[in-house]
Order: structure tokens, then sequence, then C-alpha cells
């Protein structure tokens, strides 16, 4: 049996030397064939110029891909699993995060016949306001979203060959891979692992706009209930106004018409705009998607690529 790794790295000059370098010494120490596929994901830094260095290093288990620019983490792992050629495949980060030795538990619970390990981090180490947020995020997506999404289980997982040809074999352009993973289903086990602290500076990748990008994606890929929710909103209000609509008449009926009622009449009408917009809003992002879906561009360009078992050097794919 042979094991890819697939590795997403963006800006990780830093790290990512040693980051190799511990990842062989668990994986010789499992004494599995392994292949590591790096993605750099259009780096600002050195991150290229240090995958080339790995893979002249050791040209017999490294590949590598270079993106034209930076197409974000989901891009960089599509591009990964699409490389690797093993029998099973490790998703993991390149800032030292996700623990090398884990993949000995993982590989473990493989055999046993599971087709998604899922490392589940304990999120005590995140920093208190972003952990009850994504804490609270998790909770509503997962009263108005089919498939489940798990707080805490991040991109860190085993998958069989199986699951990544049903991965590979989704065609939507949109990819959030939280819940494709889940999509898919396969058997799957969840054990629960301490994340280290990010090496390498600079905290997180991930900037807060793409953060609330990414929970609107989770929101919207995967299903309808959003609009659902706004029909059954729109109808709840129709009531409401037929209620109040029928007690004006009869208290006109009953003592008269009284002129006052401003103060109702502004409310309720600038409520209901708001909640007209956001109604919109909401169609709007679903016709974005399907947009976005109808022009079929590829998820990332390659503009570089080391294969394994190449002479060294010969780098232009
Ligand atoms: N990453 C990437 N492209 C991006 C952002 C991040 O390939 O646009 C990689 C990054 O190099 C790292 C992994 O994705 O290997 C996770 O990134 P980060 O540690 O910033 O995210 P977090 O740990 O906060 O989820
Ligand atoms: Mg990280």
């Amino acid at each position: 049996m042979r094991l890819s790794v697939v590795v997403p790295c963006y800006n990780e000059e830093a790290v990512i030397d040693r980051f190799d370098q511990q990842l062989r010494a668990s994986l010789d120490r499992l004494g599995v064939g392994y292949e590591l596929c790096y993605v750099d994901d259009g780096s600002a830094d050195n991150t290229l110029t240090r995958l080339r260095a790995l893979r002249v290093e050791h040209p017999a288990n490294t590949r590598y891909l270079s993106f034209s620019r930076n197409f974000g983490k989901e891009a960089a792992m599509l591009a990964g699993l699409r490389a690797a050629r093993g029998d099973a495949v490790v998703l993991m980060d390149a800032d030292l995060q996700h623990r090398p030795e884990l993949i000995g538990r993982m590989l473990e619970l493989h055999r046993q016949g599971h087709d998604q390990v899922v490392a589940k981090r304990d999120r005590s180490c995140d920093k208190a306001v972003r952990g009850l947020l994504s804490r609270l995020y998790y909770r509503a997506v997962n009263r108005w979203v089919d498939v489940p999404l798990a707080s805490g289980v991040g991109d860190f997982r085993l998958l069989s060959r199986a699951a990544v040809d049903a991965l590979l074999a989704l065609p939507e352009s949109n990819r959030f891979s939280k819940g494709l993973f889940s999509w898919i289903g396969f058997d799957t086990v969840t054990f629960d692992c301490r994340d280290a602290e990010r090496e390498g500076g600079g905290g997180s990748r991930w900037r807060f706009r793409s953060l609330l990008d990414y929970g609107m994606d989770g929101l919207i890929s995967f299903n309808n209930r959003p609009l659902r929710l706004a029909i059954h909103t729109g109808l709840a209000l129709a009531a409401l106004a037929g209620a109040y609509a029928a007690w004006v008449v009869v208290t006109a009926l009953t003592g008269g018409v009284s002129v006052p009622g401003y103060v109702t009449l502004v409310a309720i009408i600038a409520g209901l705009g708001g909640l007209q917009m956001l109604m919109l809003g909401l169609i709007g992002e679903y016709i974005g998607r399907i947009y976005y879906e109808t022009k079929r561009r590829p998820h990332y360009l390659v503009k570089e690529t080391g294969e394994v078992g190449a002479a060294p050097g010969t780098g232009a794919p």
C-alpha cells in the first residue's frame, strides 16, 4: 500500500523545510511507501524555491505543483488530490499545526476499514472570540443545511482511494470541501487530537473577510433551505398583516376611524423593506452561484510542476 500526503502551501517558506523533515521522519517510522504532493498556491515568498529544492533532494517520492497565482486552499487541495497516486491520501497543512505523528493513528483506523479518518481538534487554543463565533456558526449551519458540518473538524484527514475518486467526480466549481467531505459519506471515523500552535509566524493565513465568505459558502452551497426560510417568513408576515388588517377594520366599524398610527406605518414599511432587500440578496447569492458555475472556468492554473522520478532540474511542464 502506498500513501500520498497532499500539502497546500501558501507563503510557508519559514516552516516548509522543518515540516518536510518531520513528516518524512514520521512516515519512515511507519514503514509505508509514500509520496508527498506539495501544492504551492501562488506564494509570494520563496516557497516554490524551497519545493524545487526538496524535490531535488528526494526525487523518488516528491512531486509539486505551483499555481499561477493564489487560488485559495480549496483549489490547492483539489489539485493535490488530483495529483495524488496513492491508495490512501492524507490532507494536511504545512504550518506544523497538523502533527505528522498522527498519521500513524490514521493509517491504523484506515486499516480497520474506515474510508475517511478525520482528526477533530479541540479548539481550546483558538482565540476566544473566534472559537465562540465558530461554535455559533456551526450550530446555525447544522440547523439549516442538509449535510452535517462538524465544528473543530478541519481538513486534516485521511481519505481512501474510493473517497478521493468520489470527491474528484463532483463537478461543481464552487468547492466547499468541508461540505463535500460530508456529502460523499463513506465510512467516516473521527478521533480527537490537539492542534499545535501555528509556526512560521503571521497567524492564520485566513483573513476575517475570507472566513466570512467561507461561512456564506457553507450556508448556501449545499441546498436551498435558506430560500425555503424566505418563503416561510413571507407567509408568516402575510398572515400577520391579514390579522392586523382585520383588526383595523373591526375597530373602525365599532369605534370609528382614528387617524393616529404614523409610527406603526413607518415601522412596518421600513421593516418589510429591509426584509425584502434581505430576501432579494439571498436570491442574488444563488443566482450569482449559478452564473459562476455556468462559466466552467478551471479551479486553478498550474504554472510549473515537478514530477516524481523525473530528472531533477527539469521542472517545467
Ligand atoms: N493555504 C493555502 N492557500 C491559501 C491559504 C492557506 O494553500 O490561500 C494553506 C496554508 O499554507 C496552510 C493551510 O492552507 O498549509 C492552512 O492555512 P492556515 O494555517 O493559514 O489556516 P488555519 O490553520 O487557520 O485553518
Ligand atoms: Mg494553520
